[in-house]
């Protein structure tokens, strides 16, 4: 390499990018196509789409690409797609992509615990990780924060709400903190009767009114089970408990997070529900840049509503905080039931009434065990999987 080149490539920030194909990976290209200068892509790393990953790594010019199917990434070799790159096939393949000694920062935004031992690989290797994977803390929070300060990395969340936090938090002492106001949409259905709710069909769950995301997250921003999940990352993210955590309804999602003090002064953080803000926001962190997308203008009327949440319609949120007071296995089972919940929903299996319900009976049901190792995590998301679709099979019988 020349040496004019190497120079310049010096200072930009190196990105692997875990889960390139998904709608937070579109986000994080857009960020990335506005800020050539300061961001270079070395690595992506996606499921099964492998055209779209080949496009991307020729667009980007990458060396570097993960496929985590391995009949995927086969099939598409085959068909002479990925010519002259380096394929990282596999699980093991994600794994030695976030070690890339090339890279100074993963993105951590495959979805599903997949993400779990690749991020962990990469805190080890001493990158820091931007990260969009909600599992990789719900289920091993207490892992990943230890070996981040252990190994002195950042992780720096790009989930819109806790970026906003974070951004609230920058400069304030810990100590002053008196609690975290998380905000939430409220979904398609907030204003809805119980009655109404039971007749939800996937057609209209998949409608949200602000966020254009995957089918989970939208599934799960109307029953608000994604702000419990939510409400748990915040805590190991930012070390508070469930009680100094409070869900603030905020139909408009411009404010996406707020910080109380003890002083009782609040900040938040305002923005368009976009998601490049915040992926903009953590892959330049600690400085900033042009915005990719318009931001608000206030020459024009615009009005902002707040209300507390009602736990009665959306008890996905109050089983939660229930998970996370619980601690233990309970966080990840949370999770692994309404992963299988949502799954039978959106095949017709259940009703939408059942996903809580579900969600539920699992934890009821949870035996008490110890995690004392990722091995263990991984072990109870199985075991809470098997028995949330053993709950699945009686309600079909219903
Ligand atoms: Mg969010």
């Amino acid at each position: 390499m020349p040496a004019a080149a190497s120079k310049k490539s010096f200072r930009k920030k190196r990105l692997v990018l875990l889960g390139a194909t998904g709608s937070i990976g579109e986000s994080t290209l857009k960020v990335l196509r506005a800020h050539r200068d300061k961001l270079e892509l070395v690595a992506v790393a996606g499921r099964t789409n492998c055209a779209k990953l080949d496009a991307i790594a020729r667009e980007f010019h990458v060396q570097h690409v993960g496929v985590f199917d391995e009949a995927a990434a086969h099939a598409a070799k085959k068909s002479g797609l990925f010519a002259g790159r380096k394929m990282h096939v596999g699980p093991a393949g994600l794994e030695e992509l976030a070690r890339l000694p090339a890279g100074d920062m993963v993105v951590a935004a495959v979805v599903g615990t997949l993400g779990l031992k690749p991020t962990l690989a990469a805190i080890k290797a001493g990158k820091d990780i931007a990260l969009a994977n909600k599992e990789i803390l719900v289920l091993a929070g207490q892992f990943v924060m230890a070996a981040a300060k252990k190994h002195g990395v950042a992780v720096v969340p790009l989930d819109s709400e806790h970026n906003a936090v974070f951004q609230c938090l920058d400069g304030e002492r810990r100590e002053d903190v008196a609690k975290l106001l998380l905000t939430a949409s409220g979904g398609p259905f907030r204003d809805y009767k119980r009655q109404q709710m039971a007749a939800v069909t996937p057609a209209a769950a998949l409608k949200h009114p602000n966020w254009n995301m995957g089918p989970k997250v939208t599934i799960d921003s109307s029953t608000m089970a994604n702000k419990g999940l939510e409400v748990i990352e915040a805590h190991w993210l930012f070390g508070l408990p469930a009680e100094r955590i409070e869900v603030v309804v905020h139909p408009q999602s411009i404010v996406h997070s707020m910080v109380q003090f003890v002083d009782g002064s609040i900040i938040a953080q305002l923005s368009p529900p976009s998601m490049t803000f915040p992926i903009q926001h953590s892959l330049l962190y600690p400085g900033r840049a042009d915005g990719v997308t318009p931001t608000l203008d206030f020459r024009k009327k615009l009005s902002l509503d707040f209300r507390p949440p009602n736990l009665d319609l959306f008890p996905c949120l109050r089983l939660a905080y229930e998970a996370l007071r619980a601690e233990g296995a309970a966080p990840g089972a949370f999770n692994a039931a309404n992963e299988v919940a949502v799954a039978a929903f959106l095949e017709n299996r259940i009703s939408y009434l059942d996903i809580p319900r579900i969600i539920e009976a699992t934890l009821n049901r949870l035996p008490a065990v110890r995690l004392r190792n990722i091995d263990d995590v991984l072990d109870a998301d199985a075991d809470a999987r098997l028995r949330a679709a053993e709950v699945v099979k009686k309600i079909k019988k219903r």
